[in-house]
């Protein structure tokens, strides 16, 4: 869990290349407690943005663009949530590594993990929480490795 205590600071979570293509929710109030992760679609479409933290970094956005590729034809299995449900909306999500070089990751578009994740918890009875751990490991593993982003905070 972590708190932004303003929108300003939750603009600084994002890189500065990444801060422009930003755009708040109108439905965010500060000081903002996030659980997990906070994800938030573009009013235009087209983007998602994500928040999240790993333990002992600090709060670290990334700004997706979707293309409006509409998902796969053929069953994707979302590589943060594992979800394969056909007909959620799993796709290709990219983000800007450096110039015009993009990276991308097969996820659920909307970034609704946390929701598959609390319903298939439901399902069985059991805790969401290691999945959910697993989820913002794995949202860190592709910031860190992909996009290279140092989540100490460290450079920003
Ligand atoms: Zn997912």
């Amino acid at each position: 869990m972590f708190k932004l205590d303003s929108a300003t600071q939750l603009l600084d979570t994002f890189r500065p290349k990444d801060r422009r293509t930003v755009e708040l929710s109108p439905d965010f109030t500060f000081p903002l407690v996030v659980k997990d992760y906070l994800a938030w679609k573009h009013p235009a479409g087209g983007r998602v943005f994500l928040v999240f933290a790993v333990p002992g970094g600090v709060p670290t956005g990334i700004a997706f663009d979707s293309n409006g590729g509409g998902s796969a034809a053929v069953p994707a299995m979302c590589s943060w949530c594992h979800c394969t449900a056909p007909g959620t909306g799993i796709g290709l999500l990219t983000a800007t590594l450096n110039g015009s070089k993009r990276v991308g990751a097969i996820i659920c578009e909307d970034l609704s993990c946390r929701d598959k994740l609390e319903e298939a918890a439901n399902r069985t009875g059991s805790s969401v929480r290691p999945a959910m751990e697993k989820l913002v490991a794995r949202m860190g593993k592709f910031a860190s490795d992909a996009l290279r982003i140092d989540l100490s905070g460290a450079g920003r």
